[in-house]
C-alpha cells in the first residue's frame, strides 16, 4: 500500500475510472432544492492535483457547480485560521455525530458536547464565529477571500442556487435558532443563517475543489499558487475532522472502503485529502439516498484502490 506516485499513473488511474463510471445513471439530483435538481445529471468530471501543482482531469472538470456542504471545510479553515485549533474544539468542537447533515436531534443530544464545523449546526456556528463579528460584509469577504485562497482562483455566486436555497431553508433556520438557545452560535443567527447559505451557493469546479484539497494535503501552501494559506498545523486537524464526519453517518463506511478522508456535498462534489500526496476532488449531480455523488464515490474509491493509496497504509 501507498506507493510512491509517478504523474503517469495517475492519469492512468483517472482516465479509467471516468470510462468505467461515466455511463452510470444510478442515483438523482438532489430534489430538494429547485436549482439543484435541473441540473445536467451527465455531467462528470475529475480532477487530481499533486504536491508539484500539476493538475490531472478529466470530464466536466470547468463547469461550475454549487459548492454546498463542501464548503464547510472551508470555512472550518478559516475559524481555525482565526481563532486556532484549540478554541475552534472548545466553541464548535470535532466529534462526529452520527446522525445526517441536518440534523436537529443532534444538537439537543449534544448542546453541552462538542459537535463539529462539517454539520450544519456547526457550520452555521462557523459562519457565526468569522470575524469581524457583526459586519456581514466583510465576514463574507472573509469566507470568499479563503476559499479564493485555498482553491488559488476565485468562486462565483450562483444567484439563482442561493435565492432557492433561502427559500427553502427552514431546518436550517430552526438550527441557527436552536443553537441560539443553547449559546452555541457566536453572532446574530439570521446573520449566521444568511452566510451559510450564500456559502453553500457558491459555484466552484471540480478542479478548484482538488486544488483547495491539495492545499490541504500539503500542509496549508497552495501547491499552484505556491502561496502560503495557513499555518501547517491546521492540516492535520481539518483533515481529522474531515475523516471523522466528511460522509455524515456514512463516514465509517467510506473510510473503511475509500482509505481517503473525503467530504461531501449534495451539489454532486466530493473532496478528498491524501495527506503530503494529492488533493482529489470528483463531481456528478446524481446522489445517492444519503446525498452523496454517486459517480464521484465510486470514482475516488476506484482511483485509491487502483494508485494502492490507503491513509491508513
Ligand atoms: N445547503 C445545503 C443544506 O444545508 C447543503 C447540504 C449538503 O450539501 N449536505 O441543506
Amino acid at each position: 500500500m501507498n506507493k510512491e506516485l509517478s504523474l503517469a499513473q495517475i492519469k492512468e488511474a483517472v482516465d479509467e475510472a471516468y470510462k468505467e463510471f461515466k455511463g452510470n445513471t444510478d442515483g438523482k439530483n438532489a430534489d430538494y432544492i429547485p436549482y439543484l435538481a435541473n441540473i445536467d445529471s451527465h455531467l462528470f468530471g475529475i480532477a487530481v492535483c499533486l504536491p508539484s501543482g500539476e493538475v490531472v482531469e478529466a470530464g466536466d472538470t470547468d463547469y461550475r457547480f454549487g459548492i454546498e456542504s463542501v464548503s464547510k471545510v472551508h470555512t472550518a479553515i478559516l475559524a481555525l485560521r482565526q481563532y486556532g485549533a484549540d478554541k475552534v474544539l472548545e466553541m464548535i468542537g470535532a466529534d462526529a455525530t452520527g446522525l445526517p447533515f441536518n440534523s436537529i436531534i443532534a444538537i439537543l443530544l449534544e448542546n453541552d458536547h462538542p459537535s463539529t464545523p462539517l454539520v450544519n449546526a456547526g457550520a452555521i456556528a462557523a459562519c457565526s464565529m468569522v470575524q469581524p463579528v457583526g459586519d456581514p460584509v466583510l465576514k463574507w469577504k472573509a469566507i470568499v477571500d479563503n476559499i479564493t485562497e485555498l482553491c488559488g482562483s476565485a468562486p462565483q455566486l450562483i444567484d439563482e442556487l442561493y435565492k432557492s436555497e433561502s427559500d427553502t431553508n427552514f431546518n436550517n433556520r430552526s438550527i441557527a435558532w436552536l443553537l441560539k438557545n443553547f449559546n452555541r452560535i457566536y453572532d446574530e443567527p439570521n446573520l449566521a443563517l444568511d452566510l451559510y447559505t450564500r456559502q453553500c451557493s457558491l459555484g466552484v469546479t471540480a478542479k478548484q475543489l482538488a486544488i483547495s484539497a491539495a492545499t490541504i494535503a500539503c500542509g496549508g501552501t497552495n501547491p499552484v499558487t505556491k502561496k502560503y494559506v495557513f499555518p501547517s498545523e491546521i492540516s492535520p486537524r481539518i483533515t481529522s475532522m474531515i475523516a471523522a464526519v466528511g460522509f455524515y453517518e456514512h463516514t465509517g463506511d467510506w473510510m473503511y472502503t475509500s482509505g481517503i478522508p473525503a467530504k461531501t456535498g449534495v451539489g454532486g462534489g466530493v473532496m478528498g485529502v491524501m495527506p503530503g500526496k494529492f488533493g482529489i476532488a470528483a463531481f456528478a449531480p446524481p446522489i445517492d439516498e444519503a446525498g452523496n455523488s454517486v459517480k464521484a464515490q465510486l470514482a475516488i474509491k476506484f482511483i485509491m484502490n487502483k494508485l494502492q493509496q490507503n491513509i491508513f497504509g
